[in-house]
């Protein structure tokens, strides 16, 4: 059965990148009735952030798509936080000793700094495997006692993977295919610090074997770490998993890899929920804040990357879940179009209950909407959402349903009040006064039978009528209006609009 799992750092707020990565691991576990499994990787302390890993927890949540097995959920192959998983470690790190594909290496920063700096004027990169490790006194050359002298005695050491001369590695990945390595190119990545602590690449193979993972996705600028990875689980004499690395996510121009400065720049954001920053109090806004659906994010994610291979773009959680194939991955990087996400949300406006639209809508404006029935407020919703992104939209697509317009726009009245104007509308006046019974279709029927009967013509009415309710010539059915306002309050601005 599928196993997969979301293996991020809590070094600071998920990025949307990230929440794309938890996205098509929750869409590839459920499409196989799989396991989704959040794990935390947090063995580098220096670079751990307060919050992250509750924030992780809340955007996931938030988009709707929950971890099956994590810190504090099901917990059988926990735990899920790698701090608390150390002691797990060590015993790995010495058995790849013990087998001869990996060595301590005492190396002093200063030694690894000159040895750095001493090829660099040479013109020369340092890599620390096969070509130097023999020559570098402080490692793979020491005698087993002299090893064990300097653990004895406390020396700092790290543990490095012996990178073989002369191999080549035959890789797989779903998205990629089949990828060459010469392993001459590759470094002896530290694997463990004398801290007691794994490196990334030592807990993440570990754990994805002890969690009985079955694949990994995730992003491809840890497509360079395959190789080490592969490596690691043939020395540990396990199965290595199937990997799929999912393409980068570019700036709107499409040139290079979208950063927090480009939503800065250009007033998007780049994280799902607003992050404060615990140090600085910065506050970074989120996509919740600004008024963008868990449905448009999702819907839009699922798109930066992989397409169905139809037409189709609006496509529920479960629609993505029956829908998605790793296979159907692209290899090319995907462009991030701000624009194109909110027109998701303008979507998912559409579909959003009013009731809920109208409790969101109240709590931006309390003040103005306080006293005003969640019915009434929902039905207004309805005749204006069509023309709104966001709930924030809302005021300035409605507020003619609240209250009369105080002023009225300047080139509208150019254009609607004529001379007979104020005659026309006395006599609408008295037609809006009789209507049978006050509907929206009643005072259409009548008021268009006396425009026909009267051959007035009809922009001369609808024009200056439409300008008393609303203050421009915008907005729904005029009937409509009359209707949601009522009798009494469309006589008062009629009137009031000619006087
Ligand atoms: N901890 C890594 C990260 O922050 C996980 C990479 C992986 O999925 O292997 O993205």
């Amino acid at each position: 059965t599928v196993r997969v799992r979301f293996a991020p750092s809590p070094t600071g707020p998920l990025h949307i990148g990230g929440v794309r990565t938890a996205l098509f691991n929750y869409l590839f576990a459920k499409k196989h009735n799989g396991t989704f499994i959040l794990r935390i990787e947090d063995t580098d302390q220096n670079r751990y952030v307060e919050g992250a890993e509750q924030y992780i927890v809340d955007a996931l949540n938030w988009c709707n798509i929950p971890f099956d097995e994590g810190p504090g959920k099901n917990e059988k192959f926990g735990p899920y936080r790698q701090s608390e998983r150390k002691d797990i470690y060590a015993d790995y790190a010495k058995q790849l000793i013990d087998s001869g594909h990996a060595y301590y290496a005492f190396d002093t920063a200063e030694e690894l700094d000159f040895h750095r700096k001493d090829h660099e004027a040479k013109g020369k990169t340092f890599i620390y495997n096969w070509h130097n490790r023999e020559k570098l006194t402080n490692s793979i050359s020491l005698s087993k006692e002299n090893v064990e002298k300097k653990l004895a005695n406390g020396v700092d050491y790290v543990i490095r993977f012996k990178s073989p001369k002369d191999e080549t590695l035959h890789l797989t990945d779903i998205i990629r295919g089949y990828i060459k390595i010469d392993t001459n190119i590759l470094d002896d990545k530290v694997l463990f610090k004398s801290d007691g602590m794994p490196t990334y690449h030592l807990a993440n193979i570990v754990d994805d074997h002890l969690m009985e993972i079955t694949h990994v996705i995730r992003g491809e600028e840890w497509l360079p770490s395959l190789a080490l990875h592969q490596q690691l689980y043939t020395a540990f004499g396990w199965n290595a998993p199937e990997f799929a690395h999912l393409p980068l996510i570019l700036k709107p121009t499409g040139k290079g890899k979208l950063s927090k400065r480009d939503g800065d720049k250009m007033g998007f954001p780049v994280f799902p929920l607003e992050w404060v920053d615990p140090q600085t109090k910065d506050v970074s806004k989120g996509y919740k804040e600004e008024g963008y659906f868990a449905e448009s994010v999702v819907n839009f994610l699922a798109l930066l990357g992989w397409n169905p291979g139809t037409e189709q773009e609006i496509f529920s959680l479960h629609e993505l879940v029956n829908a998605f194939e790793l296979e159907r991955v692209h290899k090319a990087g995907a462009r991030f179009d701000p624009e194109k996400i909110k027109w998701f949300n303008h979507h998912y406006m559409q579909e959003q209950n009013n009731t809920q639209l109208a409790e969101l809508f109240k709590a931006q404006h309390s003040s103005k909407l306080n006293s005003i029935d969640i019915g009434y407020i929902a039905l207004v919703i309805g005749l204006i959402k069509e023309r709104a992104t966001f709930v924030s939209d809302f005021w300035e697509l409605s507020h003619y349903f609240f209250k009369a317009p105080e002023t009225y726009d300047e080139k509208a009245v150019k254009k609607a009040f004529k001379d007979d104007t104020a005659a026309l509308m006395i006599a609408l006046v008295d037609i809006i006064q009789h209507v049978s019974e006050f509907t929206a279709m009643n005072l259409q029927t009548q008021i268009k039978n006396w425009i026909t009967s009267k051959e007035i013509g009809f922009g001369k009415v609808m024009m200056p009528l439409r300008l008393a309710l609303v203050g421009a010539l915008q907005g729904p059915d005029v009937f409509e209006i009359m209707f949601m306002i009522g009798k009494t309050e469309t006589i008062n601005r009629i009137e009031k609009a000619i006087n």
